[in-house]
């Protein structure tokens, strides 16, 4: 179930919240978590969040 007004963190730059509906891609980080790549809407930017 996805839910697009759920929140993935915040901008590691700018510091706004960012949902589902801005992430670009998924992929897994080295630890075995999972990171994401989001389009950051205030950086006009992608930033890289872990989740
Ligand atoms: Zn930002």
């Amino acid at each position: 179930m996805t839910d697009e007004s759920t929140t993935i963190g915040r901008c590691p730059d700018c510091e706004m919240e960012l949902y589902e509906y801005h992430v670009l891609i998924e992929f897994e980080t080295e630890d075995g978590g999972t990171g994401v790549f989001a389009d950051c809407p205030e950086c006009d930017d992608v930033v890289r969040l872990n989740r």
